[in-house]
């Protein structure tokens, strides 16, 4: 990062799923020379899923990773400046704003896009977390070949933990899912497949009350939530987290408009946020539909948004 250290772009992108990639193509064809700041994960959520069949231009299907490939490669052909870099900071008192990467490395951005995503959500328990890592787990792609002929549970009823539940069927001997009520929120054709599938066991109307084990998962206890009765899956090793994401948008609090679940709030069909020159675009922005194709439209719709502005402050 040395070699950036103290100079002035035009264009940051702090993200790099297919809101930010995707800026950075258009921003990178306008001549504005980005800087894309990776992030933790590099390449977004879609690196921890497997198959991607939704994305128009792969009539076969695309693996997650190969596909933030694709945009990576696209993005920096035409001049993108990929770091692996995470803003731990920001100045937002005067412009161009100041941010920091990775607690050391200071660069400045004439326009700002924010394109940071989603992560994960768990439940709190304290089990859960204390059996993160050993058992416990918001990801079946990295995680499920771990649970070869083994009885795994699925929390959650929406189109991930569909997925999810799908997805382990490759590997594990059972997978039981574990819906909080008495029908799924996920699109017909995902719940079809895990309606009809011989491993799929649902259990309707329960939530996940406790993990069971010390170092690894032995069980989980299920609460009926209309009677309260506690039952036991005493055979379960492994549990996956599927009920949704929280926008990582921590960073901006209190400086950028946001709505009570912290998703960043944009002026009109624009990008535009309350802060000059800052712009939001893909998950951290959008909770209606967060598909990787909506994603990189808002990304599109980011770069032009911050060429055009930059273009006026001239
Ligand atoms: P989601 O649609 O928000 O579903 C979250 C699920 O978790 C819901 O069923 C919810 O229950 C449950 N839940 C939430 N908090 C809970 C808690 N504290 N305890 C127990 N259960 C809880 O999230 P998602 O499934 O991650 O999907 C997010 C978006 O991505 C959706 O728009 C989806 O269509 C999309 N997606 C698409 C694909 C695909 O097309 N290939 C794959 C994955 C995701 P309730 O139903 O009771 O609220």
């Amino acid at each position: 990062m040395e070699d950036i250290a103290g100079t002035t772009r035009d264009i940051v992108i702090i993200g790099s799923g297919p809101a930010g990639l995707t800026a950075a193509l258009y921003a990178a064809r306008a001549d504005l020379s980005p800087l894309v700041l990776e992030g933790p994960e590099p390449g977004g959520q879609l690196t921890t899923t497997t198959d991607v069949e939704n994305f128009p231009g792969y009539p076969e299907g695309v693996l997650g990773p190969k596909m933030m490939d694709d945009f990576r490669n696209q993005a920096t052909r035409f001049g993108a400046d990929c770091r692996w870099g995470t803003v731990t900071a920001i100045d937002f008192k005067k412009r161009p704003y100041k941010l920091i990467i990775d607690d050391e490395t200071e660069v400045f951005a004439r326009a700002l896009i924010v394109s940071t995503g989603a992560a994960a959500k768990w439940l709190g328990l304290e089990s859960e977390q204390r059996l993160r890592g050993y058992g416990v787990t918001a990801c079946a792609t990295c995680d499920g070949a771990f649970f070869r002929d083994q009885h795994v549970v699925v929390i959650g009823g929406g189109d991930s933990a569909m997925e999810e539940a799908t997805f382990l069927t490759r590997f594990a001997s059972k997978v039981t899912i574990i819906h909080r009520r008495n029908e799924f929120r996920a699109s017909k054709i995902m719940q079809k497949r895990v309606l009809e599938h011989p491993k799929i066991e649902v259990i309707w109307n329960g939530t996940l009350s406790e993990v069971l084990g010390d170092k690894i998962v032995e069980g989980v206890t299920v609460r009926n939530v209309e009677s309260g009765e506690e039952t036991t899956l005493g055979d379960v090793t492994g549990v996956f987290l599927a009920i949704g994401h929280k926008p990582n948008t921590d960073l901006f609090r209190g400086v950028l408009d946001m709505d009570e679940a912290g998703y960043i709030k944009t002026k009109g069909k624009t990008t535009y946020t309350n802060m000059p020159g800052i712009f939001a675009c893909g998950d951290a922005q959008d909770k209606e539909y967060r598909q990787a194709v909506t994603a990189a439209g808002t990304g599109c719709m980011a770069a032009i948004d911050a060429e055009r502005w930059l273009g006026e402050q001239k």
